[in-house]
């Protein structure tokens, strides 16, 4: 950098999107505020450390992309700039949704150094944050987990099928049950316990496109109302749900802590109240439980039980 070095740091620092350097061995050697905002990871963590030490980079879908097909990896090989939708893992576990920029740069010495852009989605998390402070006004927040409490779901749902009656615009819902829970609280403590569930709310929540809602149900237990999809594209969100948490984790002790949940997916009829719906997507959900949980079971009602049990990929 030139010699008003302290005048461009000062201005990288204080950008809101995260940047951040590393060197051809994929070391970092600069990091900024907005990197530290978006990862939870302060510099003095993470400066001389090789990047996918500390957090995993996931595609949309939730698959690593740090061995394979890392793009700071790629532009190191061919010098090339790339853009690329992904999430990154928070250091309290959730995932974060980012637009990841990826270019090389020399620096004063003639060295190649990859410049490193993580946006974070601005306009959504600007919406939530309005989401929220009303959520919290109007009292329809979980103080735990900082998302939708049982009220506001309702709320939801009640909206949702006047809609529906009114012009006919069918809707998904899901019930994502935390397995084994009792055995985190068990093991490791009722505070560890409060932290996962923070964790998957997160990533459930990020998971989300703005139009959805997720909330706690009560305990462990969540459920998201999927405006806008069809029959067809519930199987394949439901699923992305529940691999997202399953990529989710947070380090404790030592190691990595992260969980599963089981999933009961399903379509709104026009004859359903609230407690119709909700149950039908808590029988399915106790179906994949029996199918050996982290799994996803659809019906729809009728024919029921129609289910597609993804089976585990995780230990
Ligand atoms: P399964 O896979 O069958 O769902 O087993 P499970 O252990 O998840 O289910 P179970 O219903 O037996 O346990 C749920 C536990 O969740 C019991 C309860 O103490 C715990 N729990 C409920 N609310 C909270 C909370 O706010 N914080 C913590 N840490 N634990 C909670
Ligand atoms: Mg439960
Ligand atoms: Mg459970």
């Amino acid at each position: 950098m030139p010699n008003n070095d302290s005048f461009y740091k000062k201005v990288l620092d204080n950008l809101y999107d995260g940047i951040y350097f590393v060197d051809e061995q994929r070391r970092i050697t600069y990091w900024n505020k907005g990197a530290q905002m978006l990862t939870g990871y302060g510099e003095k963590e993470v400066i001389g450390r090789n990047c996918h030490d500390i957090f995993l980079h996931l595609d949309s879908n939730g698959n690593g992309i740090c061995s394979d097909a890392c793009p700071i990896e790629k532009t190191i090989t061919d010098g090339r700039k790339r853009d690329e939708e992904s999430f990154l893992h928070h250091k309290d576990g959730h995932l974060v949704p980012v637009c990841l920029r990826v270019a090389p740069i020399q620096d004063t010495d003639g060295q190649m150094v990859v410049a490193v852009e993580v946006t974070g989605d601005h306009s959504p998390r600007h919406a939530l944050r309005q989401q929220l402070e009303n959520l919290q006004r109007l009292a329809l927040c979980d103080p735990l987990t900082t998302i939708a409490n049982r009220r506001y779901v309702e709320m939801s749902l009640n909206s949702r099928l006047e809609e529906m009656r009114r012009y006919g615009w069918h809707f998904g819902i899901l019930f994502l049950d935390v397995d084994h829970f009792k055995q985190i609280n068990d093991t490791h403590g009722h505070d560890t316990g409060d932290r996962v569930l923070k964790m998957v709310a997160k990533t459930l929540v990020n998971s989300a496109r703005s139009f959805d809602v997720v909330g706690r149900w009560g305990g462990e237990e969540f459920i998201a109302v999927l405006a806008n999809i069809s029959r067809r594209q519930l199987p394949r969100i439901a699923d992305r749900f529940r691999h997202l948490v399953e990529q989710s984790s947070f380090r404790l002790d030592d190691r990595l802590l992260r969980v599963t949940v089981s999933v009961g997916a399903t379509m709104s009829h026009l004859d359903d109240t609230v407690e119709s719906l909700v149950q039908r997507a808590d029988t399915l959900m106790y179906r994949s439980k029996q199918a050996g949980r982290n799994c996803v079971s659809i019906g729809f009602g009728e024919e029921m039980p129609e289910t597609s049990a993804t089976p585990s990929a995780s230990p």
